[in-house]
């Protein structure tokens, strides 16, 4: 299976690192859409929240320990962000490996669909 984050979390594709652990890998969007626009991934494949079991789910709840931990030391925490997580081609996930964009640095439009 040739998957980018797999790839990013080997260090076979460079990322500018923002936050790594065990499990969990979170890096700089290539392609910000937010003055903060960050990842964040578990370092095991899962495709999307498709693939989330009981076996797995622990790491979701560990990523949002660290949304919040990085959403501090980045300074959105009281400004507010969002976390977000697509799933499949309606809502326009293009990479096939889980992740949560951690979104924010400036009012962010109300879009839920
Ligand atoms: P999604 O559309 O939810 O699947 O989001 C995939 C995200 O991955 C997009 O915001 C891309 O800009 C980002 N992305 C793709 N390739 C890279 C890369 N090599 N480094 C950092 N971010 C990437
Ligand atoms: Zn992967």
């Amino acid at each position: 299976m040739d998957c980018i984050f797999c790839r990013i979390i080997k260090g076979e594709i460079p990322s500018t690192k923002v936050y790594e652990d065990e499990t969990v890998y979170a890096f700089k969007d290539i392609n910000p859409m937010a003055p903060v626009h960050v990842l964040i991934i578990p370092k095991v494949h899962i495709a999307s929240i498709n693939e989330v079991t009981a076996e797995n789910s622990a790491v979701i709840a560990h990523i949002y320990e660290i949304a919040a931990k990085l959403a501090k030391e980045l300074g959105i925490s009281e400004s507010g962000y969002r976390v977000v997580s697509n799933c499949g081609a309606d809502a326009g996930q293009t990479v096939f490996h889980l992740h949560f964009h951690l979104l924010g640095g400036t009012k962010l439009k109300v879009e839920m669909c």
